[in-house]
């Protein structure tokens, strides 16, 4: 273990530290994970996973890996849960996509039935006008 000693100096300092999302492989310090309970007062017998390389060195307060398991879970539901609303967004846009076309289609078919409307309307408009026109001739002849 001599040998990752070197580690902690700034020779590594450019690699990326942020927080692991999901279970952690490997430290950023390219040491592996070991999943550890911890015997501290305020988190008794709740699993964390560590660094290897802190562990062997019992290193404390320092920015290798750690990571409560709970929050690692916690992790994976909320990446489940992203990718649930991902699928969710994507069923919502076929269904108005769906809807939209029986949109469509509702409007032609009415489209239709009002044309066909309209001209049967124009059909009683005219006919009414002859009807009229036979009336008043009928009158004319009757006053006549
Ligand atoms: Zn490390």
């Amino acid at each position: 273990m001599s040998n990752v000693s070197t580690n902690s100096t700034g020779s590594t300092s450019s690699r990326a530290r942020g927080r692991v999302v999901g279970v952690p492989r490997r430290c950023w310090c390219g040491e592996g994970i070991v999943a550890l309970i911890s015997k501290s007062d305020p988190n008794p017998y709740r699993r964390y996973y560590r660094c290897g390389f802190a562990v062997s060195n019992k290193l404390r307060n320092n920015d290798h890996t750690f990571k409560w398991v709970d929050e690692t879970l916690f992790n994976e539901i909320d990446t489940l849960t992203v990718k649930n609303v991902g699928f969710e967004k994507h069923l919502k846009g076929f269904r108005t996509e769906r809807l939209e076309f029986e949109k469509l289609v509702y409007e032609k078919m009415e489209k239709e039935i009002f044309e066909k409307i309209e001209d049967a309307l124009t059909e009683a408009k005219t006919s009414n006008k002859k009807m009229m026109v036979i009336i008043v001739v009928l009158c004319m002849i009757m006053i006549g």
